[in-house]
């Protein structure tokens, strides 16, 4: 009889964890179902030009039921509302789905309660980290067209998921340089990283020094070591200093794990973050693995303000792979294969430029001297990677994890 995959997630995670599975199991090896609360995978990198309404929601997702079944892998359209890792039980608001193995890839919740009036849907802040929150963004960045005044952007104590603050910033600050309207908008970008392009990661090669001179020559503001405690319609307070005002404020908030992971027994640390081991396999659910923004990862050093490990979509592919071949091996009999580190390739978006960074591993000390370099040549490269990965990804096929993201 088959082996009954569940994989609750798809996005990163979970579409390439049942891409990879499928490569390595046939369909009388094992069942491989899909549980997702969302019926489109969303190229989640570029919300940020959702919110600054240079990509429409239609053109970065696509439907999942076909290229799923096109794999002959069940798509379930639905939501995960517990697991009971004794039976071995996924319950979601329609029904129950058995498993030998379980992949949970549900991504994050926002903790928004962690700062007063983050919002967007329960206070004046703003944050992208979803498709409703890029829209609801959008129509903010609007607003600001029309009244300008002071902006905000940056991370919450806590935040893993920094890079897409400094996009945000870097972008509006093109956005309205080109409406002729930036001489009425001051900006101030606001981190609890130590220093810029810390991400989280303990920095990278020369990003440090290519922030500060990208943020200085574009008359934005910064901060770093900065815990945000409130945000009210007209400023953003901080800790042990006076409120900056700000008419539009974006602040990436700090990360959960979902309600249903986090609530459900033995499965989650204190944070609804599922603890693994080098293969991505859960400490103690011995048929339960973890992958992406789902999984704890512990931050690189202690910082005088919270900062945590970044999860990118680069790094949970990766995750989603080693898990994959993991369980593969086990359901084949095969000898499984030595966990790699984890890497990080990215382009960040700087408005009129981009810059890439690669760092292997992710956690210092490293091997190789990360590679830091920037010009427009990457800001293409970025669009044509996330078309490249849309096509990819609707006709079932991996992205080489060589490309940068
Ligand atoms: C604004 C922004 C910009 C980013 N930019 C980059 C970038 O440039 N490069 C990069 O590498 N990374 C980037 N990232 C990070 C990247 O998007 C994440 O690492 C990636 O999305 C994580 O994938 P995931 O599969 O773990 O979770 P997610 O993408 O969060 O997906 C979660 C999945 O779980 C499903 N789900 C959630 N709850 C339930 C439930 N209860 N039941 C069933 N299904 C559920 C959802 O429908 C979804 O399919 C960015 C993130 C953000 C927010």
């Amino acid at each position: 009889m088959a082996v009954r995959v569940v994989i609750a997630g798809g996005s990163f995670g979970g579409l390439t964890t049942a891409y990879e599975l499928r490569r390595h199991l046939g369909p009388d090896q094992a069942t491989i179902t899909v549980i997702a609360k969302d019926r489109r995978f969303t190229f989640v990198p570029s919300l940020p030009w959702v919110a600054m309404g240079r990509r429409s929601l239609e053109q970065i997702s696509f439907d999942l039921a076909g290229p799923l079944a096109a794999k002959r892998v069940v798509f379930v359209h639905d939501t995960v509302t517990g697991v009971d890792t004794e039976r071995r039980l996924v319950a979601t608001d329609q029904g129950e789905h058995r498993y030998d193995f379980l992949v949970v890839a549900t991504g994050h919740r926002s903790a928004n309660e962690a700062v007063e009036g983050l919002g967007p849907f329960d206070g004046p802040g703003h944050s992208p980290m979803s498709a409703p929150e890029a829209t609801e963004l959008r129509l903010a960045v609007r607003a600001l067209l029309e009244a300008p005044g002071p902006v905000v952007v940056g991370a919450a104590p806590g935040a893993s998921c920094i890079g897409p603050a400094y996009e945000l910033a870097f972008e509006l600050d093109h956005l309205l340089r080109r409406r002729k309207l930036r001489h009425q908008v001051p900006i101030t970008f606001l981190t609890p990283e130590p220093f810029l392009g810390h991400m989280g990661m303990g920095g990278a090669g020369k990003i440090r020094q290519l922030l500060e001179g990208e943020l200085e020559e574009r008359d934005i503001a910064y901060a770093t070591s900065t815990a945000v405690t409130k945000i009210t319609p007209e400023t953003v307070e901080v800790a042990g200093a006076s409120p900056v005002p700000s008419v539009l404020s974006i602040i990436i908030p700090p990360l959960a794990g979902i309600e249903a992971v986090a609530n459900s027994a033995g499965l989650a640390n204190p944070k609804g973050f599922l603890p693994v081991d080098a293969h991505y396999r859960h400490q103690v659910a011995d048929a339960v693995y973890g992958v992406g923004v789902a999984v704890a990862m512990a931050p690189v050093a202690e910082t005088p303000v919270p900062v945590n490990f970044p999860k990118t979509g680069h790094m949970t592919e990766q995750m989603a792979q080693i898990a994959a071949r993991d369980i593969a091996a086990r359901i084949a009999g095969r000898n499984r294969e030595a966990a790699a580190e984890l890497s990080a390739r990215c382009v960040l978006d700087m408005g009129d430029r981009g810059a890439y960074m690669a760092v292997d591993p992710v956690r210092p000390p490293r091997n190789a001297i990360p590679t830091v370099v920037e010009g427009r040549r990457w800001l293409l490269a970025k669009r044509v990677f996330e078309r490249t990965y849309l096509w990819h990804a609707r006709h079932g096929r991996h992205i080489p994890s060589t490309l940068g993201w």
